[in-house]
């Protein structure tokens, strides 16, 4: 397993958007994962259900078996899909131009949305200059 710390992944630029006409650039930390990352990290979710025939034996039985059969296929699932991981993200908001550092980091979803702290509008995430709108 290799653990790749945040520092090591340069800042590459990218676009915030929200349902008005300007972008602004931010800065990003973005690893992209490889078909074997999400494949190993898809095995280890399932390796959860290794624990079936141990939870069967504790009262009340089922619960216990459907509950790690639905996590363990949550994680292997979510690592499936995780093609791409954001380590970071911060830059000014489009809508009202607060500068700030997004929490909605991990997992990256196409497209990837974060919330501003300050005006509290949804904010899309490009890796590419978005066509159509204008840098403010
Ligand atoms: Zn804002």
């Amino acid at each position: 397993v290799s653990v790749q710390s945040a520092e090591a992944v340069p800042e590459r630029t990218v676009w915030l958007t929200y349902p008005g006409p300007e972008a602004t650039e931010a800065k990003a930390r973005i690893v992209e994962r490889s078909a074997q990352w999400r494949r190993s990290g898809a095995l280890k979710g399932l390796a959860l259900w290794l624990l079936i025939p141990v939870v069967v034996f504790v009262p009340p039985h089922i619960p216990w078996v459907l509950i790690v059969l639905a996590v363990g296929a949550i994680r292997a699932w979510g690592r499936w899909n995780e093609h791409a991981t954001l380590l970071s993200l911060r830059g000014p908001c489009p809508k009202c131009g607060t500068d700030q550092q997004f929490a909605e980091t991990g997992r990256m979803k196409f497209p990837h949305k974060v919330t501003c702290a300050s005006c509290r509008w949804d904010l899309q995430v490009h890796v590419a200059p978005p066509a159509g709108v204008t840098s403010r």
